[in-house]
This record gives C-alpha cells, sequence and structure tokens, in this order.
C-alpha cells in the first residue's frame, strides 16, 4: 500500500471519529476504529484519546496478531474484538466499535434488535443480536465476537456497545447510525405501546434485494408471526414495563427458526408457526413513521404547551 493510500485511510478514521462523538456514540476516550491495509496489516484508533479530536499522526498500524508494527501510540485495548473479525471475515475492511446510548440501552436489557420492523434495516444488516457479555480488553469479547459475526454485519455488545463491519470505513460507520436509528425507533414504538412487523412475505422480498445492495452475509430476523394473536398483534397492551419488553423478546425467539430457504444467500428465520406464514403487512415503514413523528410532535407540544 502507498504512502498516500494509506493517509488518506487515516484521515477517514479521523472523521470517523469526528462523527461518532459529535452524534454522542461515545463518551471521554470511548471506542475505536480500525481499517485493513492488507492481508495482515491493520490501521487502528490510538488508547486514551478521544475520538473526536484525532489527528492522523496518532494512529497505529499494527500485524494480525496485534504486534505494533508502526505509531508512537498504542492501540486500543479492545484491539482484539477487530482482530478477531478480520481473521473471520476476510471481506471486511473495516471496524467500527462505539457505545451509541439507545442501542447500547437495549444491549444492557438483554433485548436484541431482531424484530423485522424497518425496510432498511431488513436489507442492510438483518437482526442484530448481542454477543454475550465479556470483559473489556480480554478474550471472552472476542470470543463471543467470534460467534456471531459470521453471519451479522452488526452486534449488540451485552452491557458495553456496538460492533459493525463493511467493506470500507464509511459503511462500517453507516451501520452504527443505522443501529442506533432503528433502536430509537423501537423504543419510542415500544412506549406506544405497539410494534408491528413486516410479514414473513415482505422480509423474504426485502431480503432478496440485499443482493442489490451487495450484502451476502445471512442475518435472520423475526418476521410477523401473524395471524397468532400475541403480544405484538394486541392493540390494547400499552404497557411499557421492562418486563413486558423481555417476555415479549422471548415470545419472538420462540416464533422464530432459522431455515434455509432456496434461492437465499443464506440463513433466514421464519415464524415456525406454519398458520403465519400468510401474513400482510400491517403496518409500513411510512405509516411507522408518520406514528412516531405524530408521538414526537404531541410530547413537543405538550413541553411548550
Ligand atoms: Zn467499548
Amino acid at each position: 500500500m502507498s504512502a498516500r493510500a494509506e493517509d488518506a485511510f487515516r484521515a477517514d478514521i479521523v472523521e470517523v471519529g469526528r462523527r461518532m462523538y459529535a452524534r454522542g456514540y461515545v463518551a471521554s476516550n470511548d471506542g475505536n476504529i480500525s481499517i485493513r491495509l492488507d492481508d495482515n496489516t491493520i490501521l487502528t484508533t490510538p488508547k486514551s484519546v478521544s475520538k473526536g479530536f484525532m489527528t492522523t499522526d496518532m494512529m497505529v498500524v499494527v500485524d494480525l496478531d496485534g504486534k505494533k508494527i508502526r505509531g508512537t501510540r498504542d492501540a486500543s485495548s479492545e484491539l482484539l474484538m477487530h482482530l478477531e473479525v478480520y481473521k473471520n471475515r476476510p471481506d471486511v475492511r473495516a471496524v467500527v466499535h462505539a457505545h451509541p446510548p439507545t442501542a447500547t440501552g437495549f444491549a444492557v436489557a438483554g433485548i436484541p434488535l431482531d424484530r423485522a420492523v424497518l425496510a432498511e434495516v431488513v436489507t442492510t444488516l438483518g437482526s442484530i443480536p448481542i454477543a454475550e457479555y465479556g470483559t473489556p480488553s480480554t478474550p471472552e469479547l472476542p470470543a463471543a465476537v467470534r460467534k456471531y459475526i459470521k453471519a451479522h454485519d452488526g452486534l449488540l455488545l451485552a452491557n458495553h456497545g456496538a460492533l459493525t463491519i463493511g467493506p470500507d470505513v464509511f459503511a462500517a460507520y453507516y451501520k452504527m447510525e443505522t443501529i442506533e436509528h432503528f433502536a430509537k425507533i423501537s423504543l419510542v414504538a415500544r412506549q406506544l405501546g405497539r410494534e408491528h412487523l413486516l410479514s414473513r412475505e415482505e422480509v423474504v422480498r426485502l431480503q432478496d434485494l440485499r443482493g442489490n445492495y451487495g450484502i451476502k452475509s445471512p442475518a435472520p430476523i423475526c418476521a410477523d408471526p401473524s395471524t397468532r394473536p400475541g403480544p405484538l398483534a394486541t392493540e390494547n397492551d400499552a404497557s411499557t414495563s421492562s418486563a413486558s419488553f423481555r417476555a415479549e423478546s422471548r415470545d419472538d425467539q420462540a416464533n422464530c427458526q432459522i431455515v434455509q430457504a432456496p434461492s437465499s444467500h443464506g440463513a433466514r428465520l421464519i415464524p415456525s408457526d406454519p398458520a403465519g406464514l400468510d401474513g400482510e403487512i400491517r403496518l409500513s415503514y411510512r405509516e411507522l413513521t408518520a406514528l412516531i413523528e405524530d408521538a414526537v410532535k404531541a410530547l413537543l407540544g405538550g413541553q411548550h404547551g
């Protein structure tokens, strides 16, 4: 790799760090970003520096075992997690790790973002599971990440944060934005007492579009269990307790199983109940967005009035 090309990647990391900090995805010196320079060389952020105030000369170059090759600073102690991704996903060129508050709230509550609610999430990320808790900077965290990273481009890390990957650093960063945006919308929908899922048919259609976006890794996601009455189908359950969220989450898991679909890019999650296969779209993305906008307007109106 030419020095000029590496300089451009250093500048990209500085820019992504600024955006992460500006959006409040990290506090203090949290978070880390890396780019694969070649098969065995990784450019990454230094430890003990705010991601909002980095300069290109601060970056560290390491090999796939984490050994420093160039740089005056040391790499983040969470580098092991990045290296685990590069070893398991030869297609991946960049990794972003942050602690976006709403998505991290789901990771703390133990609620995966695995429901087919928004079309753009189904097509870009699929489901976003929670990797089991591992003490930061120990081999526990890379081991937890290893279990999920072959099938997912975005993960929540239990009681910690989120991890996204991509063919370049901006693609990985945008997935972090998508996860946090999805978490915010899911939280509002759950507070409103309803979270209507896209039908299985629509999820299959959207997953077939994934090829058009250049995404090949499978990411199973829960479609509408449909005609069965359940916590998501009821309209009178406006409970917002965390216990209720957990119960719904468990129900969803029970309603889903991973299957290999013909002509698909990989595994899919569909309702295990055959009666649930002919579901209809209960609420389009536009309708959901309008509902959220109305709720936010009502809340703001209440505050100012
Ligand atoms: Zn972290």
